[in-house]
């Protein structure tokens, strides 16, 4: 956070307990409602100074009257800041420097991401000619600040459409008016995108997330060094690690429950083969709509056999609530893919909830394995792409794993 940004002499403090200081002296960047001790009336969005309970500056934050995370850290004390809307525009030419220097093969990425990118509720990701964001903090949602976003990529990057993408529960929990997905630019909706040379449809008004799971990036590249034989990619959704397979092995199938993600799939399947009929090995790729625990209990039973699996579920554990159910879920979905496996076979297995950390899913893999009697070695233990960065001192940034492994 080497950043210049004075709050306003005028900014109000927001004291808070010795837990939320000692929480930012260890490098976090959140502080939780029940660490506050003065916060009342000061305006929802605000920009705010934070000291601890003797006074003492602990440095320049965005304040949510609403969340639970009512402080997130935009500067430590030791910096200055001079408006947000300034501090904003550094902030987003810093990580456009970023991906500069360490993304590459592809013109889908995530250009801002939020806490990692000290940017707080901001996320932006880029789909070659179109750029997609997603606001989520009261601050970021101020028009001052909209418009100094706007500015900032349509300087940079000419895009020819910008899209926000809202969810009406984030903006309700965080008591900012519904507004609806739009084009706030442009009127391109439209594009293909390209990465590690693979094509990809994008809407920026459909699909789940902001249209692709831009953080398995890497992880489609590495999975598809191993990848052999028939392969299966259960949770394919639009084809992210199929159509990468599609290039090493001799058959693919795709299961997924959303029948809307599977047409988008097998239009990238056609439009891969299309430009490059040897692209895809020549082959069709197969499409399955099904719900993938009863697809894997029944091809488990028949006796079904591949080369490669790639598990790729959704968070099954939303809160930490949810954990245990959770990870019984992880661990059957591992069980029946080890199964099937043949000897010499590579599972490629995911997990991207944040509350199951690497730990548990190592572990729940090393049940799964102990119960069917088969050994794994790992390959590669890899995580979000690094357009996703990771802040070693905000675990919360760090929530996607992918274990790619030798199955004998
Ligand atoms: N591997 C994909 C991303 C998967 S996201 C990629 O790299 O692009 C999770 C997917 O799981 C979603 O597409 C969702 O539709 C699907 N899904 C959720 N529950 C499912 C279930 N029970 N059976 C099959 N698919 C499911």
């Amino acid at each position: 956070m080497a950043s210049k940004a004075v709050p306003p002499k005028s900014s109000p403090t927001v004291k808070i307990s010795r837990r939320g200081a000692d929480r930012l002296r260890d490098g976090h960047v959140w502080v939780y409602r029940s660490d506050l001790i003065s916060a009342d009336g000061i305006p929802p969005g605000s920009l705010v100074h934070v000291a601890d309970e003797r006074a003492k500056p602990l440095g320049t934050a965005l304040y949510s009257s609403a969340s639970q995370i009512a402080i997130r850290l935009i500067a430590r004390s030791h910096e200055e800041v001079a408006d947000f809307p300034t501090l904003v525009r550094e902030r987003i030419r810093q990580a456009i420097a970023y991906r500069e220097r360490f993304v590459s093969n592809t013109d889908a990425y995530r250009l801002i991401f939020s806490e990692a990118d000290f940017l707080p509720g901001l996320i932006v990701d880029r789909y070659n000619d179109l750029l997609s964001l997603q606001i989520l903090t009261q601050a970021m949602d101020a028009e001052p600040v909209r418009q100094t976003v706007l500015a900032e990529l349509t300087e940079k990057f000419h895009p020819a459409a910008i899209a926000e993408r809202t969810d009406p529960k984030i903006r309700e929990l965080e008591q900012l008016p519904p507004r609806p997905s739009s084009l706030l630019q442009g009127d391109k909706a439209a594009t293909i995108f390209t990465m590690n040379g693979v094509k990809f449809h994008f809407d920026a008004l459909a699909g789940q997330k902001t249209g692709a799971f831009l953080d398995q990036r890497e992880n489609y590249a590495a999975a598809a060094e191993y990848a052999h034989g028939e392969a299966l990619d259960i949770f394919c959704y639009q084809g992210g690690f199929a159509l990468h397979l599609a290039r090493k092995c001799s058959q693919v199938t795709g299961v997924d429950s959303s029948r809307p993600a599977l047409e988008v799939a097998e239009r990238n399947a056609a439009l891969n083969v299309s430009l490059d009929p040897g692209n895809m090995n020549g082959q069709e790729i197969e499409w399955i709509e099904a719900n993938a625990f009863d697809l894997l209990r029944d091809y488990a039973a028949a006796g079904r056999q591949y080369d490669t699996i790639v598990l790729d579920p959704p968070a099954f554990a939303k809160s930490k609530k949810t954990l245990d159910t959770a990870l019984r879920g992880y661990k059957e979905l591992n069980l029946r893919a080890l199964k099937m496996l043949r000897p010499g076979g590579i599972l490629v297995t995911c997990s991207c909830s944040y509350h199951v950390s690497q730990a548990d899913f190592l572990e729940v893999l090393a049940q799964a394995s102990r119960d069917v009697h088969r050994t794994l070695r790992i390959l590669e233990n890899r995580g979000q792409a690094k357009d996703h960065p990771t802040l070693l001192t905000v675990p919360e940034t760090a929530y996607l794993k992918c274990l790619i492994v030798d199955v004998r």
